[in-house]
């Protein structure tokens, strides 16, 4: 049976490993990290409710409970018809049979982004913003603005959920503190209805909700730049801030431009609904890192990289047997989260009958939080999965 190498330690590549692993593959991960970052609940890390580590599960320890190999050191450049990959210590590696891209993807740089801090971005980023917000309380007041940009030339690379996470956290937070009105809470994006992909009652909700947490909105103007002190606009209009927030939208993966993989005009990896490549009979991609195909609300988000990662566990298994038979993502597309306030979350949902957004007030909070406890313990095989989660 074909030996794999997996490129990238995230959500899909994770179980993409333990996927294959379960059909008694030789699987080998790669990731620059030595840890599985869960973003979806590095959004507490800001303000103090997780750190990097609660919300990290150490990659040895998953490799050693799925059985896989680990290789720590960061991949520089990959050739993808030699199925060569060249790490950063020098080493290389190009004796593998398959190769999993699962590389998540880099972001859109924008003028001034060294201004502000994102939460979707490097790890330390997420642990930065805390300590940054930290000292603005300790001056006792500020003002605090967060937001996300778009991408033109790929719709479902726009993420938006956590910006709207991070700053309603920040305004419970402020609110428990008893000093909120001491602070000033801007949320900021270029388009006209940032969130549209939720769905329409969505938009009325979220509009709802700064209205309730006295949290301004500045929509419909392209951010030209960043400064130290605040965000310019198009209409040559400038948001304050002391602390800005800002989850620049996604771009394919640098070490994929040079890679000879046939790329989307954002970078993506082009893939069929097997997370085939045309060209590459021994290359699959996943997660993050894929041209997401499907409707015009899909986003790119780690349940969806989850099924892409299973589906290559049956799909790569079956053509290392010589079987035809092959899973799509496709019936999986649709948009889930919970959507944490600090005090409570809204559950969202979106598929092609329409977009739902449910307040759960106290409990949202408590189940997002139980989710992280499940994921950690379910990934280590520490309790049992739940099918489809
Ligand atoms: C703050 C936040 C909240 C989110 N909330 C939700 C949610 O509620 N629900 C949901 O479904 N999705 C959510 N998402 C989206 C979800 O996290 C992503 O879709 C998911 O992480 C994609 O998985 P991936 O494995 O493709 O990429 P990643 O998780 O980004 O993993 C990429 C991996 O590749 C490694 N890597 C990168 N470059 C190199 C290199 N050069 N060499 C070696 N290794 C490398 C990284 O270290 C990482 O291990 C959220 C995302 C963020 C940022």
């Amino acid at each position: 049976m074909g030996s794999v190498l997996i490129l990238g330690g995230g959500f899909a590549g994770v179980e993409a490993a333990i996927y294959l692993r379960k059909n008694n593959m030789d699987v080998t991960l790669i990731s620059n990290r030595d840890y599985f970052y869960i973003y979806p609940t590095s959004i507490w890390i800001p303000t103090g409710g997780a750190t990097r580590e609660s919300v990290s599960i150490p990659l040895d320890e998953l490799a050693r409970e799925h059985n896989f190999k680990l290789i720590v050191d960061p991949i520089i450049d990959f050739d993808a018809k030699q199925k060569k990959v060249s790490l950063g210590s020098g080493r290389i590696l190009d004796e593998y049979q398959y190769i999993v891209v699962a590389l998540g993807q880099d972001k859109i740089k924008m003028k001034g982004i060294e201004n502000t801090l994102s939460i979707c971005g490097a790890p330390q980023e997420a642990t930065q913003l805390h300590h940054k917000l930290q000292e603005l309380i300790v001056k006792g007041s500020g003002k605090i603005a967060m937001g996300f940009g778009g991408n033109p030339t790929d719709s479902s690379a726009v993420r938006g959920g956590p910006a709207f996470e991070v700053l309603f956290n920040v305004h419970t937070m402020l609110k428990r503190k008893g000093i909120r009105d001491k602070f000033e809470l801007t949320f900021f994006a270029p388009m006209e209805k940032p969130g549209q992909k939720m769905g329409d009652n969505a938009l009325v909700m979220m509009d709802k909700m700064f209205a309730m947490t006295n949290i301004k909105k500045k929509v419909g103007s392209k951010i030209t730049s960043f400064d130290p002190d605040g965000i310019n606009f198009e209409d040559n209009k400038k948001i304050e801030s002391d602390v800005t927030m800002f989850i620049s939208a996604g771009t394919g993966h640098s070490v994929l431009a040079n890679s000879g993989l046939p790329l989307s005009e954002a970078g993506f990896v082009v893939t069929n609904e097997y997370n085939e490549i045309e060209g590459f009979e021994d290359i699959y991609a996943i997660g993050d890192s894929v041209a997401l195909l499907g409707p015009q609300w899909r986003a790119k988000q780690g349940h969806v990289a989850e099924v892409m990662a299973k589906n290559i566990g049956y799909n790569l298994f079956n053509h290392s047997q010589n079987i035809s038979s092959k899973k799509s993502y496709i019936e999986h597309l649709n948009i889930l989260c919970v959507m944490d306030t600090g005090d409570g979350a809204a559950f969202v949902y979106r598929d092609d009958n329409g977009g739902k957004m449910i307040p759960l007030p106290i409990v949202g909070h408590w189940m997002k939080k139980g989710w992280g406890w499940y994921f950690r313990n379910s990934k280590l095989g520490k309790i049992p999965r739940i099918p489809g989660m």
